[in-house]
């Protein structure tokens, strides 16, 4: 039976080759630098009383620590709770609270053992403060450890990670994820990807988020992973350009903010041979200009937190793009997934190509269900392995998946059901518009309206030349009722669209 998994198990024959690279901090690690800390960090955690099963919170920016701490918990067995350095308080007490963490791992620990979180936290022991701090164990007192170590004993089905979903749509669930979801989801990323050890990938998803797998399975593929923390046009294209990176990290808003950038941009792109987009909806005003002019195809890859992106998901890949049509889908099944599209009130009946239902996904990579929610867990993770996404779309007869929207976004206005993505994907086609979101506010008389929140390109555009143009090109139902020019949109880390944040500050309360 196989060690708790981490990245270095496949890895380990070239321990001198360059894994690791923080060019924001100057430093980059080898596989062996990397395994050494791993190791120190995991004895460490032994020594002050951390036991395999724990639950331990991290609650760092991404960085070189963030990794560190996922794999050194993953091989003493523990269960590692990731959050988003973006958490407030009330959010980051919810998770470790949630968890029943036994120990946090922060870069402030003033945050945790002076406010609420260390009173209201009753199962918190222990915090470790990547450099330093009052009432907390130091970071470099762990790397003193011993560098041997021996891997906790575990096996696939059991639980190392508690993946809190975005939240965009309620309260966050914590997906329980199992070193089998983890193995298989690397290898089907490196399968969609085609990751080689040749390949050196330019990450901007946040570590706390599952999108670091694509990292992950990077390094585990014997390849670099190039952190950067957050994105920002210039330094990409220079980080891009200076490492020549050959997969590049995207999604929406990064690809739209690409296809402005000045003439000559494609040359800084020149080693990339691939772009991965995912997390919400590409739409072909966007992605078909992108690949126009820069010649890199757009992996947009289909997943949520439950299945680790695309460990059981799917992905469009190059040898996908035979015809226009294909700007809008997210491809086929990755690895050893399966999706299927049921009847949203009786999910045990399957519809046929292009009837429109609930999007269901099975495969190695589906969570075990959510911490310690029975009654979710049971409503979406049905017991033939099916996972109802919540996510509506429809397959072609070829296999490959369109996405109309998420359940809990559909409008219905008198009955009428209206996809917020289908508008915004119209109204993205305006030149005037550089960002839209499309959500549905509550109507005494109609139930719920449409509604668009529109960040203009540039001054000068007014709603009413929205509306003209969405008659022109929607039916009369899905114009939204009601126009507001913003200057941006809430998304989760300038990613997630938050349009549960939108409806409570622009819709009337609900009676
Ligand atoms: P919560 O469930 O708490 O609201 P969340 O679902 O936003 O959080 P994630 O698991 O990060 O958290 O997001 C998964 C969702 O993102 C999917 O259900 C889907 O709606 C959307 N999504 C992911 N990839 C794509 C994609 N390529 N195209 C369109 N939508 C996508």
């Amino acid at each position: 039976m196989p060690n708790c998994t981490t990245f270095l198990d496949v890895n380990a024959c070239n321990r001198s080759k360059t894994a690791l690279i923080i060019p924001s901090r100057g430093e980059e690690y080898s596989t062996a630098r990397l395994l050494d800390q791993v190791n120190r960090i995991g004895n460490g955690l032994h020594r002050i009383g951390i036991e395999a099963g724990d639950r331990v919170c991290i609650y760092l920016d991404s960085s070189p620590e963030y990794l560190i701490s996922y794999f050194a918990l993953w091989r003493i067995g523990c269960v590692a709770v990731p959050t988003n350095r973006v958490y407030r308080e009330a959010e980051l007490l919810y998770a470790v609270r949630d968890a029943g963490a036994t120990a946090i791992i922060t870069d402030t620990p003033g945050s945790v053992t002076a406010g609420k979180i260390r009173k209201e936290a009753p199962a918190l022991r222990e915090v470790i403060a990547v450099g330093g701090g009052e009432g907390a164990t130091a970071w470099a007192d762990l790397q003193g450890s011993s560098p041997y170590l021996r891997p906790a004993h575990c096996r696939f089905d059991e639980l190392c990670q508690i993946q809190y979903t975005s939240g965009t749509t309620g309260r966050p669930k914590g997906a329980m994820l199992t070193h089998g979801n983890w193995i298989a989801a690397m290898d089907a990323e490196r399968e969609v990807l085609g990751l080689t050890g040749d390949d050196t990938y330019l990450g901007i998803y946040p570590m706390g988020h599952v999108g670091v797998s694509w990292g992950i399975s990077a390094l585990r593929a014997g390849g670099s992973y190039v952190v950067m923390e957050r994105f920002d046009l210039e330094p990409y294209l220079d980080l891009a350009e200076r490492y020549r990176a050959t997969v590049l990290a995207g999604m929406p808003p990064v690809i739209h903010s690409l296809l402005r950038s000045p003439p000559g941009t494609e040359k800084r792109l020149a080693s990339a041979r691939l772009m991965i987009s995912g997390g919400g909806p590409l739409v072909p005003a966007v992605w078909r200009p992108f690949h126009e002019r820069f010649g890199i195809p757009v992996v947009n890859a289909y997943g949520l937190s439950e299945t680790i992106v695309v460990g059981t998901g799917t992905a469009i890949r190059p040898e996908h793009y035979t015809t226009a049509d294909e700007f809008r889908s997210v491809g086929t099944p990755v690895g050893f997934s399966e999706v299927r599209i049921v009847d949203e009130n009786t999910p045990e009946r399957e519809l046929s190509p292009h009837e429109i239902g609930e999007i269901a996904l099975r495969g190695p990579s589906v969570a075990a269900g959510y911490w310690q929610m029975p009654e979710e867990t049971a409503s979406v993770f049905l017991p033939e392995g099916w996972f109802l996404t919540g996510d509506i779309g429809y397959l072609d007869e070829s296999g490959m998946l369109f996405i109309t929207d998420r359940k809990k976004d559909m409008i219905v206005m008198s009955g009428w059901k209206i996809y917020p993505t289908e508008v915004e994907n119209v109204l993205m086609e305006h030149p005037g518009v550089r960002d839209v979101a499309v959500f549905g506010c509550n109507d005494e008389h109609r139930g719920e309206v449409p509604v668009a929140a529109v960040v203009p390109a540039e001054g000068g555009l007014t709603p009413e030349m929205i509306v003209t143009y969405a008659k022109e090109q929607l039916a009369g139902y899905k114009v939204p009722r009601k126009i507001l020019i913003v200057d941006k949109l809430p998304r989760v880390n300038g990613w997630k669209l938050m349009r549960k944040v939108l409806r409570e500050q622009y819709c009337p309360p609900r009676p």
